[in-house]
């Protein structure tokens, strides 16, 4: 069977992955990147989109949203494949390169890998109340992926953190009305987007969870209720945008051969694993000293593709020369 063989492929679009796809690029390198989330980003936009970060190289003061957009204009330079919603489950040997297979089902064929995939695939905290699970994908929703299929909904939104209070700000506008619950009366989300919540048209109520989902085919209500006084509400609703956080697992990823420590790869000063071909860097690799810091893992993947481009072709130095002294293509987005 035909299928498309890469150079190098990153499982995680977090900043390391992303980081290690623009640095492939610029050594010429067929590159492709698989993440289990529905964007890229990894951490800075699955768990802290609006914190500040003080310790990148070249930037006082970034927030990590910001820093996410930035990582992935400089990774999607050489135009690398990118695979979102695909979580790498399997790696197995094939001829004389690895496969990567997701739980898609699609198999990724690639000649090197470099496993940049953090505490592991995120996946969205789920709610395991009545009629949630029924509805899943079709009227209750993990995350947005296309806003516009919220127009002229009625909307409930649950959560406290930046997600839930940043979807609710987005989407408000454009909906019929938007109600948002948290069990809690302190958010967890940046203090600026709260205040312009509570000065938005949007309904909050707080401490109120949701208690089940109902309707037919569609959604048609909600049901919530106080915390405190397990006062139930009927809500009519259209849809609802559970924003609950995620959690992470390495899963799969130890079921693959891979020397681990904890719930870490163990590699050496090469960022290689104890599988040929198969590097790791970034949250998601050991070694003695190891920080977990985005400083240091952009470094990690710099030494392991330049490591993967020598070890593909011998020909081609280690040391790829200074980005200041090549000529790039032009950026895009
Ligand atoms: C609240 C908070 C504040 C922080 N502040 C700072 C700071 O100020 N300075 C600093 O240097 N660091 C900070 N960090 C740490 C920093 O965010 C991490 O070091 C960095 O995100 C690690 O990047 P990574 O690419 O290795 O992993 P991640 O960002 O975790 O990305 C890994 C990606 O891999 C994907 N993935 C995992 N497994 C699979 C799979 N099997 N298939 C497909 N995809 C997969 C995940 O979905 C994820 O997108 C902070 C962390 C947190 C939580």
């Amino acid at each position: 069977m035909h299928h498309e063989l890469y150079d190098i492929t990153f499982i995680g679009g977090g900043p390391v992955g992303l980081f290690g796809a623009f640095y492939a690029g610029l050594r010429g390198m067929r590159t492709k990147i698989i993440d289990s989330l529905p964007q890229l980003g990894g951490q800075l936009v699955a768990l802290y989109p609006e914190k500040y970060i003080y310790d990148m190289p070249g930037f006082p003061e970034v927030l990590a949203k910001d820093l996410a957009a930035h990582l992935i204009r400089q990774a999607t330079r050489f135009q690398p494949t990118v695979c979102l919603e695909e979580r790498a489950e399997q790696l197995t040997r094939e001829d004389d390169h690895w496969v990567i297979t997701t739980h898609k089902g699609v198999q990724h064929h690639t000649r090197t890998v470099v496993i940049c995939a953090g505490a592991g695939a995120f996946t969205p905290r789920r709610l395991h109340a009545e009629g949630v699970a029924d509805f899943e994908g079709n009227g209750v929703y993990y995350g947005v992926r296309e806003k516009m299929q919220f127009a002229d909904k009625r909307l409930l939104i649950v959560g406290g953190g930046d997600s839930a209070v940043d979807w609710a700000l987005h989407l408000y506008p454009i909906a019929r009305e938007t109600t948002l619950i948290h069990r809690r009366h302190e958010f967890r989300a940046h203090e600026q987007s709260v205040r312009q919540l509570l000065e938005s048209p949007v309904r909050v109520l707080t401490p109120y969870e949701l208690r089940r989902v109902k309707g037919n085919s569609t959604v048609q209500s909600a049901t919530i209720f106080h915390n405190r006084t397990q006062e139930e509400m009927e809500l009519p609703v259209d849809a609802v945008i559970l924003n609950l956080g995620f959690v992470a697992s390495l899963g799969p990823i130890k079921q693959w051969g891979l020397e681990l420590e904890g719930n870490a790869i163990k590699v050496d000063h090469l960022m290689r694993t104890n599988l040929p071909g198969v590097y790791a860097a970034g949250d998601g690799c050991t070694y003695e000293g190891k920080l977990k810091l985005l400083a240091t893992g952009v470094g990690e993947v710099c030494i392991a593709v330049n490591h993967a481009k020598h070890m593909l072709d011998p020909g081609a130095k280690m040391f790829p020369g200074h980005s200041s002294e090549m000529t790039l293509p032009p950026l895009t987005g």
